[in-house]
């Protein structure tokens, strides 16, 4: 996977960050299994540094998981044609197959809580219903706050020169202005799942 980010650094300090620690595999695991953890830039007071944080818009919790149960309805439908495609051509023909494997009935289930926390949430009550305080998904710390949007105007990646622009915010505990440039470096690497629980505490 290759990305390129953002770097930020200071124009009183040596300061140096990067959009890039938001990217990555990020994960709630529950009960029933893992669900997305829809995450934003922030700056972490205890880190002193920007860091991943939870996001709180509570509708931008509900797309995620809505677009983690599409991945699991396609996973059905291609575990369903994988099972077809196993069934011989006459069979297909002359009878309507029950389909079923321990792996379609897993999927099948999990669609299922899915839908069912969408319409009326149990254990993910809190989570869709009742926004707490974020935490930061480096140190557990809730003493956090959401960066701005970074600027329109910054360079493409492939340009020969990179641009700073303020991002409109000043680095805290120093008081110079916060700039965004273009990254020279693509992240070129493998991510692996980062786990925390409901509450945002890091399990892996
Ligand atoms: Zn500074
Ligand atoms: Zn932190």
């Amino acid at each position: 996977m290759s990305i390129p980010g953002v770097d930020i650094s200071c124009d009183r300090c040596d300061y140096r960050g990067a959009t890039g620690v938001v990217f990555g595999i990020f994960k709630y695991r529950t009960q029933r299994g893992n669900i997305s953890l829809p995450r934003d830039l922030g700056w972490c007071s205890s880190c002193d540094s920007l860091a991943p944080i939870e996001e709180t818009a509570l509708g931008t919790r509900r797309k995620s998981l809505e677009k983690d149960l599409e991945s699991i309805n396609n996973k059905i439908e291609k575990e369903k044609r994988d099972l077809l495609e196993k069934i011989s051509f006459f069979k297909r023909i002359f009878s309507s197959p029950q389909l079923c494997s321990e792996t379609l009935t897993e999927l099948q289930k999990q669609a299922e809580w899915f839908l069912s926390e969408l319409s009326s949430p149990v254990l993910l009550v809190d989570y869709l219903c009742n926004s707490r305080e974020p935490r930061c998904l480096t140190c557990g710390s809730d003493e956090v706050y959401k960066v701005p949007q970074m600027p329109d105007g910054l360079n493409d990646f492939y340009d020969d020169y990179r641009v700073k622009i303020p991002i409109g915010m000043k680095h805290p505990g120093c008081g110079g202005q916060l700039l965004a440039s273009t990254s020279e470096v693509r992240l070129n690497r493998r991510f692996r799942d980062r786990v925390y629980d409901l509450s945002g505490k890091s399990i892996t």
